[in-house]
């Protein structure tokens, strides 16, 4: 057997148990280059400024935010899950002036509505992937009518999972982590930043950690490679490793793969009388939202009780529904190396046995 569900790809299990060198021993800062130059791969990017975050997912959205925005820049943030809500939280810290634009849980954003919303703001930003609901936004027509403002996307579950083009879709600041289609464990976050976006940099970021201005020698080489912070060698391994396995494989075959997967689960599902929560043209299929099936539960049982079950008898974990969906729907991630269809087959069947 090959990866299943919770178990990484085995190369990259094997990087943790590689020998950690200092943080700016030549033979890590090159494997850092080298890590970085994968990241520019599959975020399809020729930007300078690309490297991983020394943190999970939502640091490299709050690095990007307060890179670029200070008090009263206003930002326009589209806003149809939990992601989206996050970004207005982080943007408001900035002391910028946060314009939302609102779908509901489930559908798309309408991009005409975010490059309405406000004559010149300094940046638009949209979740690529809503997590949340399994909704895929459009960000293509974003980047090409965004005039002169920043473009910030959330791909922190689309990268590796589905077509993404940074350069070619006109995004500015991008970021990711490692733990969704990357398939390598929580703890960096991949991020990537145009030279438009960083001669736009706020003078000086409120943040210490997360200065970009102060760690771009480190990453692009210009300059002294000097201490910043110590980086999290073992998972820059890990994330090295992992990177290799995704570019090995080929970019578009795994995105392939994930399609095939989430196509395989989606039809199941509705073959069994399942009904789905996204819309059905904007449907991700790393991230499947269905309804709760209520008049399945088995006598005496909830939802959360199928997902115990689930994990406890199958080792399949699913997730349930966030803030105004909590309960009514299930969120059934398809992704990097769980995205394989015995793991689809395993949890069709696994429903079939537990539901009535
Ligand atoms: C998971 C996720 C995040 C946050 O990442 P963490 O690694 O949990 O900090 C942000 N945005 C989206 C779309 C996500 O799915």
């Amino acid at each position: 057997m090959g990866p299943g569900p919770g178990n990484p790809y085995p190369e990259v299990i094997a990087a943790f148990g590689r020998p950690v060198l200092g943080h700016l021993d030549p033979e890590f800062i090159a494997l850092l280059d080298e890590t970085n130059d994968r990241l520019r791969e599959v975020f399809r990017t020729a930007n300078p400024l690309t490297f991983p975050v020394s943190a999970t997912g939502s640091a490299g959205m709050e690095a990007t935010f307060v890179n670029v925005l200070g008090p009263g820049d206003v930002v326009v943030v589209g806003v149809n899950g939990v992601f989206g809500e996050r970004m207005c939280d982080v943007a408001t810290r900035c002391g910028a002036e946060v314009v939302r634009v609102e779908a509901d849980w489930g559908q798309p954003l309408e991009p005409g509505s975010l490059l309405g919303a406000h004559p010149s703001p300094k940046v638009i930003a949209v979740v690529h992937a809503e997590t949340s609901t399994g909704v895929r936004n459009d960000i293509e027509p974003i980047g090409a009518g965004k005039g002169t403002a920043l473009f910030l996307v959330d791909c922190v579950t689309s990268l590796g999972g589905i077509p993404l083009e940074i350069d070619a879709w006109g995004v500015d600041l991008a970021y990711s982590g490692t733990q969704k289609c990357l398939g390598v464990p929580p703890g960096l976050a991949p991020v990537t930043v145009s030279p438009a976006a960083v001669d736009a940099f706020v003078e000086r970021s409120p943040s210490w950690y997360l200065d970009f201005s102060m760690i771009a020698d480190y990453v692009t080489g210009g300059g002294v490679r000097a201490y910043h912070h110590t980086a999290p060698i073992s998972m820059v391994y890990a994330l090295h490793a992992g990177l290799g396995v995704l570019l090995d494989e080929g970019l578009e075959q795994v995105q392939e793969r994930h399609r095939r997967c989430g196509e395989r689960l989606q039809e199941g599902l509705v073959k069994r009388g399942f009904e789905l929560f996204a819309h059905e043209d904007h449907r991700l299929p790393e991230l499947t939202s269905v309804y709760v099936p209520k008049d399945r539960l088995p006598d005496g049982l909830g939802e959360a009780d199928v997902r115990n079950r689930l994990l406890g008898g199958y080792g399949i974990e699913i997730g349930g529904g966030l803030g105004p969906v909590s309960g009514e729907i299930w969120r059934i991630g398809c992704m990097g190396h769980t995205a394989r269809e015995r793991n689809v087959t395993l949890l069709l069947g696994a429903l079939d046995e537990i539901l009535r």
